[in-house]
Parts: C-alpha cells; sequence; structure tokens
C-alpha cells in the first residue's frame, strides 16, 4: 500500500551516519519544529499533505537539512489540551514507517530517512504525510479531519519555528502554580519504552515529561480521550516520602509499567531512587562529588560540560530506562518547578548550569542563589568549579 512497509515493528530502529541519505533537524541544523493545531472543521482541508521546498528527492545524499511539519487537526471531540499529546505521536507514528527515525520534539526534532527506503521511492516528504494521517485517523477517532505541511526552506523555517515557539511557551505556562497537592491524580506515559522497554514517565502538575511536551494538563486530555493509549491515570496514594516526594500508588504503578525494573520513584531527587530517563530528555542533571552539588546540561548545549563530558556522553549514562544515582532526564520547564530537586536541596544543591538555563534558572530562584552557580563562561573544570563554589561561601 505505501513504497516503505509501516508498524510498529520499526520502532527502535536506529539510523547512524552513513546510513541515512538526509537527516532533518538535530544538532547540525539551527531551526526545525513540529506543531499541531486544532482548528474549526471548516478551516482544515482532509487529507491535503504539502511540501513547500526541497523535497527528498533534490537534497544531497548525506546532508542535514531544515524541516518544519504543520499539522492541522479538527473533530467535534478535540480541545486545545490535546494538541501536545497529538504532537507526540508524530514521534511514535514516523517510527513506525520502514527506514524512518525520529527522535526529540517541539523545536528540537531529529530526523533521519535510511538510504534503503529512499531506493525503496520514499524520495518525498508527502507520503510520510500519507502514513501520518492514516494512522492518526486510525488510532484516535477524535480526529476527523487532518493535514500536514512539510515546510523546508531555512527562511520558512525560521518564521514557522518563531510562532510555534509562542505555542509551546503558552502550554508551558498553563501549568505553572497548579500544585502536587491540589490534585488527586497524576499521569504516565510510556511512549518510550519502544527504545527504553523498562522507562516510564510520571507527569504531575510540578513535573513536566522530561521529553518537556507532555505536562499535567497533556496527560490528563489524553487519558479521557484514549484510556488505553500509551498515557495513563497515575492515582497519587499515600505520600511516603516527603523530603524527596514517593506516593505509594504511583511506586506502584511504576514497577508494574516497569517490569519491575523500578519499584520506587522519587518524584524531586537525582540521588534517591531517582526517575528513569528514555532518550528524549531535553537537559541532563549531573552530580558532581568534588562540590557535593550539580551541574545541569541543556541538549543544544555545545562542547564539553564542566566535568570534561558533553551532552551525548552524559545522555549514554542518564538514559535507557535504569534507575543510576546521580543521573536524571528532565524537561527544561522543571527548573520552574517549585518542587524543582526538592529532594537535594533544589537551587542550593546547584553548582553549575550552562548560560542558557542559568536565565530559565533566574526567573525563580532568589539572586543569591543564582550568583553562586557557574557557568560555562565563568568556569571550564571542576578545580575552578571548586575555588568559584569556595568564593560564593557554598562549600
Ligand atoms: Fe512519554 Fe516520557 Fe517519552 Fe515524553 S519522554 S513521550 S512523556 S515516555
Ligand atoms: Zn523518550
Amino acid at each position: 500500500m505505501y513504497v516503505v512497509d509501516v508498524g510498529p515493528q520499526y520502532e527502535g530502529e536506529r539510523i547512524r551516519r552513513g546510513e541515512y541519505h538526509v537527516e532533518f533537524g538535530g544538532p547540525e541544523v539551527p531551526r526545525k519544529g513540529e506543531l499541531v493545531t486544532v482548528r474549526p472543521a471548516a478551516e482544515v482541508e482532509h487529507d491535503r499533505i504539502t511540501v513547500t521546498g526541497p523535497d527528498l528527492k533534490d537534497m544531497p545524499p548525506d546532508s542535514a537539512q531544515p524541516l518544519f511539519i504543520k499539522i492541522d487537526v479538527a473533530g467535534e471531540q478535540l480541545d486545545k489540551d490535546l494538541e501536545a499529546v497529538v504532537e507526540r505521536r508524530i514521534h511514535q507514528y514516523i517510527n513506525y514507517i520502514e527506514g524512518a527515525f525520529h527522535m526529540g520534539q517541539r523545536n528540537e526534532i531529529w530526523i533521519r530517512i535510511h538510504k534503503n527506503s529512499v531506493k525503496k521511492g520514499l524520495d518525498s516528504l508527502a507520503p510520510i504525510g500519507r502514513i501520518l494521517i492514516d494512522l492518526f485517523t486510525a488510532e484516535l477517532p477524535v480526529i476527523e479531519k487532518m493535514s500536514v505541511e512539510f515546510y523546508t526552506e531555512p527562511a520558512k523555517v525560521k518564521s514557522l519555528v518563531e510562532s510555534a515557539m509562542k505555542v509551546y511557551r503558552e502550554r508551558d505556562e498553563k501549568v505553572l502554580g497548579l500544585k502536587e497537592e491540589d490534585v488527586d491524580e497524576f499521569y504516565g506515559c510510556v511512549l518510550c519504552q519502544s527504545f527504553a522497554p523498562t522507562h516510564v514517565c510520571i507527569i504531575t502538575p510540578e513535573r513536566v515529561s522530561l521529553c518537556g511536551a507532555i505536562n499535567w494538563f497533556d496527560g490528563r486530555a489524553a487519558t479521557k480521550v484514549d484510556p488505553e493509549g500509551a498515557q495513563f491515570v497515575v492515582p497519587k496514594g499515600q505520600l511516603i516520602d516527603e523530603q524527596n516526594v514517593s506516593y505509594d500508588a504511583v511506586n506502584e504503578i511504576v514497577a508494574a509499567r516497569s517490569m519491575g525494573e523500578s519499584t520506587v520513584f522519587s518524584l524531586h531527587s537525582a540521588l534517591e531512587n531517582p526517575h528513569t530517563s528514555c532518550g528524549c530528555f531535553e537537559a541532563i542533571v549531573f552530580y558532581i562529588p568534588e562540590v557535593d552539588g550539580f551541574g545541569i546540561v541543556n541538549r543544544d548545549f555545545v562542547g564539553p560540560t564542566v566535568i570534561g563530558e558533553p551532552f551525548s556522553s552524559l545522555a549514554g549514562l542518564a538514559s535507557g530506562g535504569k534507575q543510576n544515582a546521580g543521573y536524571l532526564g528532565m524537561g527544561v520547564q522543571y527548573l520552574k518547578s517549585p518542587k524543582f530537586l526538592k529532594g537535594d536541596g533544589g537551587y542550593n544543591r546547584v553548582a553549575w548550569l550552562t548560560s542558557s538555563l542559568k536565565e530559565v534558572a533566574k526567573e525563580v530562584a532568589p539572586a543569591g542563589v543564582i550568583a553562586a552557580i557557574a557557568t560555562e563562561k565563568d568556569v571550564q573544570n571542576v578545580e575552578d568549579l571548586v575555588g568559584f563554589r569556595q568564593r560564593a561561601g557554598r562549600l
């Protein structure tokens, strides 16, 4: 039916350098993104698929290209709260395609198309649009109409990313102010078990998913519309560890959904039974013993962190769905959570941040605490960091 095969058996397939015809987005391409918008039915032309700009067949082999995927959906029961959830499924469904690999979300997508699939006829983005519409409408019947537009011209991608950033921000801000104590249930997600089979995400009002794409409202919307889907309700139960924040009923669900791999999740500690990570995290918390504190690095930070390791090496230690004390994948918005690393001392325990993350932290942490956190502009290695923290009176 399609030029290449489609199905869940292709999830988890990796495509290495040398094997792909083209990669879209990723670290070498500054602008890329994907956005789903719920619109009134009259504004969505069902089955419309367009490619604006060079298509796969026009692109030189082994190149990295910009891409923006703009999806509009309509349906009587679809509301704005579902946009993020539908958007996250782009990741799942592109990975269903033979010879297609999708990683990341929002403005951090990274897609590779295998040379063999291009040879089989996947030499245009249009069939990917067709497959997406078929999968989305089959799996989520609330979607009655859907159109998919691909943009590959750098200037157009740039302007689409700029407007999408406003939407991502609005979604993130919606959850600010709501506390874990205010709700009876959290939400879970196991969408990433195709890559990390024992990984479970627990999403609370004060803990956005580590991919940064699903907040508590999104989880609620997803479970209402598709209770059998990758997102599910997690009753809180009793608080059994106030410091690190652990709930008995949450732990039971984590144990069941991780096939026994993790039995206790601290929702707000990187050191004691930390939440697991797949590989989609926007940032990584890593413990630095010399300062008894943490460093935090975001995915688009280029070069080594203060401990000499780049994001990619730390990602190997944090990912894979296994608890690794001292390493925690997180969504950038978690920096704004009132319970940010509560169990470990919160911002007082943060010794090093990339300068872009420090800008986010400044919005919430007291000025004195912020002044004691070094960035790549202040120190280049752990020795210098020790001196920095001593001068700041933190060691
Ligand atoms: Fe779901 Fe977590 Fe994967 Fe995001 S990172 S898609 S919330 S399992
Ligand atoms: Zn993931």
